[in-house]
């Protein structure tokens, strides 16, 4: 990752790198490929003043200048980064802080609301290996510390790089243990499946703590030479606000961010036509979501499919290729990145257009979860095979369509039913803004099919005319029993609908 910067900052040192979008007027901050690779070699070496190569620092913030300056300082000092959500409250920080076994603690003072300094003082107590906590509004004054002659380590591709905690959907967090080499040639190559390169501003509302922030999006601009623009917190009129300022070429973001985007009144009014590309992923994007970005913000969607354990993207379509977007397929896989569908009982390659679940191998998987060998060895086969829990299938051309996580299949007396599907077709609704179906515990069936749906502001949907909708185009056993209209979806923060809470709500 060092490397990439420093190849950077050589061929077009002047070159903006990094913007940060932050809301209101004023000029944003910029750096420069230049002052980010100095800035951040200076950051590395007052981490080497505090910190050994190996050791574990955690970064707990939101968006930031400074967020990007740690996550290359640590990088170039050959630490690993940590990065907590910030949203976390104490306990789910003691937690990612205690298991990651984290020597330094980087956080801003407060976050919406959150005293997070606070947080920090009553939970430092119970972290023995906890040695050192800095404010990240001092990050000057710290760097200031750093010695000019400190010699930087070297680096190695296979080095471990970051330690990423899922966001918990399926089950307590686990420790993603991704490497350098596995990062940034990931986020090179899903930015080239876009076409992106020096000529490519990029408008990004990820959070950086995920990999499609901070390797996607920060890295990607590195690897590629392209310049980003990040969001301080994901606002869908600040994005399409910054779309137009910047003229933007590349976008995206997860589906409730591009439907909130649809839905904001800016979106008819802002100049959006620099756009050539906007990614989406993360959870399912329905086809009619895409076609409405397309249509409205204008460029080409590209679907970008993958988890945190593989660094994370492992297909994408390519926006030279729409019809892959249209026909609800997520492209082929990366470069380098071998993909199989396994039966799940004895893992062998089911046929050509078969479901089964999706396994990748290469070097985007990740090493495994930090210090937690058995919750690795239920994922990681010894072929080296990632099992994403995911069921998939793959097409003659090679091209990946999923079906849903394996847990998320309902099975109604017997029958596999697959959410997506219903899905797909409530989305397309008139009336519906976002839907989400789940399974229902059921005495006669073992499960039905239960449907929540946001409907667009002002529309009410009856229940009756959402069942009629769905009995034209699908099987009576899949049409959902029940409906339940909410105001808002239960999300996580990275944007993904929290389906085991929906179902939970339904016990
Ligand atoms: P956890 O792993 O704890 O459940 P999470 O869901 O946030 O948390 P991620 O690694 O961010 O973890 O999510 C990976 C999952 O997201 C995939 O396994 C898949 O189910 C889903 N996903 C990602 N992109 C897409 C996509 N384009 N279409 C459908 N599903 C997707």
């Amino acid at each position: 990752i060092g490397d990439a910067l420093r190849a950077a900052a050589a061929a077009a040192p002047d070159h903006r790198a990094v913007v940060e979008g932050s809301p209101g007027p004023g000029p944003l901050r910029t750096l420069t490929y230049a002052e980010l690779l100095a800035r951040s070699e200076e950051v590395a070496r007052a981490l080497l003043g505090r910190f050994r190569p190996g050791e574990h620092v955690a970064v707990w913030s939101p968006n930031s200048l400074e967020w990007i300056l740690l996550e290359y300082g640590a990088a170039l000092a050959g630490l690993v980064l940590v990065t907590a959500n910030p949203a976390y409250q104490a306990g789910e920080l003691a937690y990612v802080l205690g298991r990651s076994r984290s020597a330094g603690l980087f956080h801003v003072a407060s976050h919406r609301g959150n005293p997070m300094t606070e947080i920090v003082a009553e939970v430092r107590g119970d972290l023995p290996d906890l040695r050192e906590v800095v404010d990240l509004a001092e990050l000057e004054a710290f760097t200031a510390g750093g010695d000019p002659a400190t010699p930087l380590p070297e680096v190695r591709p296979h080095d471990r790089v970051q330690i990423q905690y899922t966001s918990g959907t399926t089950g307590f967090p686990k420790g993603v243990l991704l490497r350098h080499h596995g990062l940034l040639e990931n986020a090179r190559l899903t930015l080239e499946r876009m076409g992106v390169g020096p000529a490519d501003t990029l408008v990004w509302p990820m959070p950086l703590f995920h990999t499609a922030g901070c390797g996607m999006g920060v890295l990607g601009a590195a690897a590629t030479g392209a310049t980003i623009v990040y969001l301080t917190a994901f606002d869908p009129a600040r994005q399409l606000e910054l779309i137009e300022a910047e003229r933007a070429t590349i976008s995206g973001g997860v589906p409730t961010m591009l439907v909130a985007m649809l839905a904001h009144p800016d979106a008819g009014t802002r100049d959006t036509s620099s756009l050539r590309c906007l990614f989406a992923g993360g959870s399912p994007v329905p086809v009619e979501v895409a076609r409405e970005v397309e249509r409205r913000l204008g460029g080409r969607v590209s679907i970008v499919f993958g988890t945190t354990e593989t660094s994370p993207i492992i297909t994408a379509t390519s926006p030279d290729d729409p019809e892959d977007v249209r026909t609800g397929t997520l492209g082929e896989p990366l470069p380098h990145t071998d993909v199989k569908i396994a039966d799940p009982v004895t893992g062998e390659p089911v046929p050509v257009g078969e479901v089964g679940e999706l396994c990748a191998r290469g070097y985007l998987v990740m090493e495994g979860y930090y210090d937690q060998p058995e919750a690795t060895a239920a994922v990681l086969d010894v072929a080296g095979w990632y099992h994403t829990g995911d069921l998939a299938s793959l097409d003659a051309q090679g091209r990946l369509r999923v079906e849903g996580r394996i847990k998320d299949m309902i099975i109604r007396g017997g029958e596999n039913i697959y959410p997506r599907e219903i899905e797909e077709i409530l989305q397309a609704h008139p009336g519906i803004a976002e839907v989400a179906v789940v399974g229902r515990p059921d005495p006669h069936w073992g499960e039905t099919v239960a449907a929540f749906v946001r409907p667009v502001t002002g529309a009410e949907p009856r229940p009756e005319e959402l069942h009629a909708w769905c009995r034209e185009r699908l099987a009576a056993y899949k049409t959902p029993a029940s409906w339940h209209l909410v105001d808002e979806m239960p999300v996580t923060a990275s944007g993904k609908i929290r389906k085991n809470e929906l179902r939970e709500r339904l016990l």
